[in-house]
């Protein structure tokens, strides 16, 4: 069973392409290291579009939950992946690094064949949070005063005192 679908981009959109599917998170693979599991399925919409400006390009719609892992309690976190994304299609590696720098365009190289899982793995892991965790409150280990005051009642105690003994001892 493959769920890999290859385009020709620009073919594509001169065909007003379009396309839905569902992928199960187990053949995103290149998410499975952020991941606390691999359970769940993503559905895209791909579509073939020209922008105001007639440019062609490709119309991505990626929705789905995933779970990743809190960075604080190290346990289940749901995210929610909601993108809708125009990336402009181009032809040349100049005209890619022009719209590089303008920082409300995206651009892919357009390419005969095009892997619409990688796109779409792409377009997921740049919105990942940059710090996945819990709301505070909804976290395990969000308890933000007991554990400062665990630290700090342990931490002194009578080791400098001890460590005076042992010094006064070999000298
Ligand atoms: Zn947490």
């Amino acid at each position: 069973m493959s769920v890999r679908f290859v385009i020709d981009s620009l073919d594509f959109v001169r065909n007003a392409g379009i396309h839905h599917d569902k992928i199960p998170v187990l053949e995103l693979v290149r998410l499975h290291d952020f991941l606390f599991d691999r359970k769940g399925e993503i559905a895209y919409r791909i579509s073939g579009q020209l922008d105001k400006n007639h440019n062609p390009g490709l119309y991505l719609e990626i929705k789905g939950k995933i779970h990743l892992i809190c960075q604080r309690c190290l346990d289940k976190l749901t995210h929610t992946v909601d993108v809708r994304t125009f990336l402009l299609l181009v032809k040349t590696e100049v005209e890619l690094n022009q719209i590089d720098e303008d920082d409300t365009l995206e651009a892919i190289l357009a390419t005969h064949d095009m892997d619409v899982l990688n796109l779409i793995e792409d377009e997921i892991i740049l919105g990942l949070p940059i710090s996945s965790r819990h709301p505070d409150g909804k976290c395990k280990l969000h308890k933000p005063d007991s554990i400062d005051n665990d630290l700090t009642d342990k931490t002194p105690s009578a080791n400098p005192f001890s460590a005076l003994a042992a010094l006064k001892k070999t000298n």
